[in-house]
């Protein structure tokens, strides 16, 4: 029997006002578990816990907070197998995947209680006589946050250890198709010896649970990972609210991958499947356009093929799967219909998109190609979010910039070439907050900066050092001495 997890409030766990079964999407009678939905109240009574919290919490020395999220990082590490398993079994990447997300997690834990122990500050002359000047920074209070599906523990993490590191209390809200790696994580963290209130979990609907965070008074800053769409309500309402929130936006992309005539073919096709289609093709930086240079793209389509017939999509805990399912029914549904307003638009699918059956029930899609697609086609304009990527053609390096950069959004961007120069113009002519050269546009450090620009992103950077900005308010205090 599947056990019940229930939220976590001031230290308690506590049942919310039901439970919503965890569907495993690589076999739809495994039940993962069941966990709480939380109702208003529960994430008033959060959120107060989180405010009382916050005092000591704010003024917690760095040894302490470093001391929880070293530990933190530790029984991660340690559980590294039995977390992998349970985050592919709840969301559909494959078991290596899903081992590779939580070592992350564990990493950036690390990291980032490293941080605790760099905070600083300035103290520099003023330009009046006898008068000196501190910058420092301090916690911004309570912080809400709201994830995506799509990494189950790493999104969480790379928030919940910075705003800890700096002072902060938390509400998560984690996406609620994927509540069990978010459950184990906050577990963890809460038994390193964290005190009660400082980091709360409520898990339940966006509509409800995310809704009520965003409108509660007492919640000073929001970071949300997830949908253009549900980022756009959370800018206007984090903004409507009085006082105004804090808020940072990480939302989708259509990330380009240019591939030059004058790229090793070999690369090029490894970079351009791994971007496009591993982890489902559900990833933020997925490479999900691929625009190619006319005297190489005959070659490189035949490539990708033969290499796209010898990738195994099956159970994601498989041995020798390649690629999972998709996360859940409305998700294929979103990508078939994809599927069939490119070929509606004049593009050739040569490889994939059909649906396949497996041992066991689950929503399993062959990864789907398209040549002969413009960049003015929905498909190559509006983000999938599935294993379906689309080939543009185009004559020379000039025309692949104008197309890379000829899109809404602006997270990830990559070329496959040998020539330096254009790797060095592209790199400082592309229109995204990060820019890969022969290296895959999905798959990132987790000691550096994380973000995009145009419709992608909103707000300061995450992880890195970066993460300070969003989890800090910078105060400036003047003496006479
Ligand atoms: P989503 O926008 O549907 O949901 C994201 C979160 O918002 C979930 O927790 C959801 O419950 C919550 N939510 C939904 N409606 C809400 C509301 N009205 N008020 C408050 N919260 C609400 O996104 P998703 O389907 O979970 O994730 C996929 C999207 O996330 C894709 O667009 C993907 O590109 C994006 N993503 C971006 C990044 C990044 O860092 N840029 C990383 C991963 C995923």
């Amino acid at each position: 029997m599947p056990g019940i997890y229930l939220n976590l409030i001031g230290g308690e766990f506590a049942s919310g006002s039901g439970v919503a079964r965890n569907i495993n999407p690589s076999d739809t009678n495994d039940v993962v578990g069941e966990y709480a939905q939380g109702a208003v109240a529960d994430v008033n009574d959060a959120v107060d816990a989180a405010k009382g919290a916050f005092p000591a919490w704010s003024r917690s020395t760095p040894q302490q907070r470093f001391d929880i999220l070293k530990k933190t990082s530790d029984e991660i590490l340690a559980r590294k197998g039995e977390l992998g398993r349970l985050l592919a079994r709840e969301e559909g990447k494959t078991l290596t995947e899903g081992i590779g997300e939580v070592v992350r997690a564990g990493q950036i834990f690390a990291f980032v209680a490293g941080e605790c122990l760099r905070t600083g500050g300035e103290a520099i002359p003023s330009v009046r006589p006898g008068v000196g000047v501190e910058i420092t920074r301090e916690p911004i209070g309570v912080v809400g946050m709201i994830t995506p599906w799509n990494f189950p523990i790493a999104i969480p993490a790379w928030k919940i250890a910075p705003a800890l590191a700096w002072g902060n209390c938390v509400v998560i809200k984690p996406a609620d198709l994927v509540p069990g790696s978010a459950w184990a994580l906050v577990d963890i963290i809460q038994r390193a010896g964290l005190p009660r209130g400082v980091l709360n979990l409520v898990m339940g609907r966006g509509s409800v649970v995310g809704e009520a965070l965003l409108k509660h008074k007492d919640v000073h800053a929001i970071s949300f990972t997830g949908s253009v769409a549900t980022g756009r309500k959370v800018a206007a309402s984090c903004i409507a609210s009085n006082p105004m929130k804090k808020v940072q936006l990480e939302m989708g992309g259509k990330n380009p991958l240019v591939v030059l005539d004058d790229a090793d073919l070999d690369t090029a096709v490894e970079v351009a499947v791994n971007g496009a289609f591993f982890s489902t093709g559900q990833r933020c930086t997925a490479s999900s356009r691929l625009i190619v240079q006319a005297g190489i793209h005959d070659r490189f389509v035949k490539a990708c093929i033969e290499r796209l017939k010898a990738i195994v999509v099956d159970d994601a805990l498989k041995q020798g799967t390649h690629i999972g399912p998709v996360v859940d029914q409305s998700q294929l549904e979103q990508d078939l219909r994809y599927i069939q307003i490119a070929k509606e638009e004049g593009g050739e699918l040569v490889f994939g998109g059909e649906l396949l059956k497996r041992e066991t029930p689950g929503f399993y899609l062959q990864p789907a190609l398209f040549t002969e697609t413009t960049n003015s086609m929905r498909i190559s304009r509006e983000e999938v979010f599935g294993p379906v990527a689309n080939i543009v053609r185009v004559k020379d390096y000039d025309e692949a910039l104008a197309v890379a950069n000829d899109t809404e959004f602006g997270l990830s961007s990559g070329i496959c070439t040998t020539s330096l120069k254009y790797a060095t113009h592209f790199k400082r002519n592309s229109e995204a907050g990060m820019v890969m050269v022969n290296v895959p546009t999905a798959g990132v450090d987790y000691h550096v900066p994380f973000g995009g620009r145009k419709g992608s992103s909103y707000g300061s950077r995450e992880q890195g050092t970066y993460a300070r900005e969003h989890y800090t308010t910078v105060k400036t205090a003047y003496t006479m001495a």
